[in-house]
């Protein structure tokens, strides 16, 4: 039986993705594989049933950038990226694919307390290599290096306002600067929006995460209350995943359609997912986003009026889901005289934009 699936792995592996397989998965001693996705390498826990080594899937779509979808009803799992579609079931040793004849897996998916693990083999021969090709176009057309402006706020979320300055006017205008300052270093930019419309937070990290973003930069304005007018200045955040990780994972189960299947089903997923948030690929997400936000706040702190207020951890939803390094930078506090005198003037807004674009050019140039 193995030698028979294992005649059959060669033949869709060349039909599907019509690629000759590359070795991307390394096995470690005894435990565990290293598996090269778009957004940096992960280590993967194998497991044995029935004699065959397995992967979880979370993980593999975690670290291959894919949405996993778990259809409780149907009893479909999907597997969703920008240029992959992939539907598996419980048991089932068939993949479906987007208007591609099903491929057969070495074995069929099973599940361990709650969380479904799919053939290593299928990860090294199919989906591996596959996403090995993505990310070589993407080094050749340079779309490893595309930057997602994310500007605050928009339509009926005006976000914070004082002294004649809205946020979600300045952030548009800001984060137009800052895409024609990259444009002009020959950065492909992109923004979530660019017109006065409403973008929900979630969709924001959504946008970055499908156009495979490298860099991922909310621009804001801050404000306080009546008490604290003297606070001025500018500072970034940047994600600290540590301490929201149970946060993150319930808001996961939250906001599945089928939650309560979810729940009844899937008691071991909120452990699962709490690893999946903590796991090697986030450390590495987090130092990289702290180093961007470093590179934005030194640039941006030295042109600024105010207070030069440093980078922060935070759990900020826009942050949250975006896959690549990402922070948030507040330009100013819309709630102090100054700063706001400050953006109300154009050249300001356009030296600001500059810092901003000099900060991720610089982290750009160390990828
Ligand atoms: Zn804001």
């Amino acid at each position: 039986m193995v030698r028979c699936c294992a005649r059959r792995a060669v033949g869709w592996r060349k039909w599907v993705w019509g690629l000759t397989a590359t070795a991307v998965v390394l096995a470690l001693p005894g435990w565990g594989k290293v598996l090269r996705g778009p957004a940096g390498d992960i280590s993967l826990e194998s497991r044995r049933f029935g004699g065959i080594e397995y992967v979880p899937l979370y993980d593999v779509a975690e670290a291959l950038g894919l949405r996993l979808t778990w259809w409780y009803e149907a009893r479909i799992i999907e597997l969703e990226g920008r240029e992959l579609r992939l539907s598996l079931m419980p048991g089932s040793r068939v993949v479906g694919g987007d208007r591609r004849t099903p491929v057969q897996m070495e074995a069929g998916v099973v599940f361990s307390r709650g969380v479904p693990y799919v053939p290593a083999s299928f990860v090294t021969t199919t989906l591996a290599p596959y996403f090995e090709r993505l990310r070589a176009t993407a080094r050749a057309g340079g779309g490893a290096r595309l930057v997602v402006l994310d500007p605050g706020h928009g339509g009926r979320d005006q976000g914070a306002a004082g002294h004649g300055v809205v946020e979600k006017e300045l952030t548009l205008d800001i984060a137009r600067r800052v895409r024609a300052a990259l444009v002009a270093k020959g950065v492909k930019v992109r923004l979530t929006r660019d017109g006065d419309v409403y973008v929900p937070l979630a969709r924001r990290a959504e946008i970055a995460n499908e156009l495979g973003a490298a860099v991922f930069v909310s621009i804001h304005a801050n404000a306080v209350n009546e008490q604290a007018r003297t606070i001025s200045g500018s500072e970034t955040f940047y994600l600290s995943r540590a301490q929201t990780a149970s946060d993150a994972a319930t808001e996961r189960l939250e906001n599945s359609p089928l939650k309560d299947e979810v729940h009844s089903g899937w008691s071991a997923l909120t452990a699962r997912l709490k690893r999946f948030f903590l796991g090697n690929h986030f450390k590495q997400t987090r130092a990289q986003s702290i180093a961007l936000a470093q590179r934005i706040q030194r640039r941006v702190g030295n042109v600024a009026v105010g207070d030069n207020r440093g980078i922060k951890p935070a759990n900020l939803q826009v942050l949250r889901e975006t896959l690549c390094p990402a922070c948030l930078v507040e330009v100013g506090f819309l709630s102090h005289a100054t700063d706001a005198s400050y953006l109300r003037k154009e050249w300001y807004r356009q030296k600001v934009a500059e810092a901003i674009a000099e900060g991720i050019w610089e982290y750009l140039r160390t990828l």
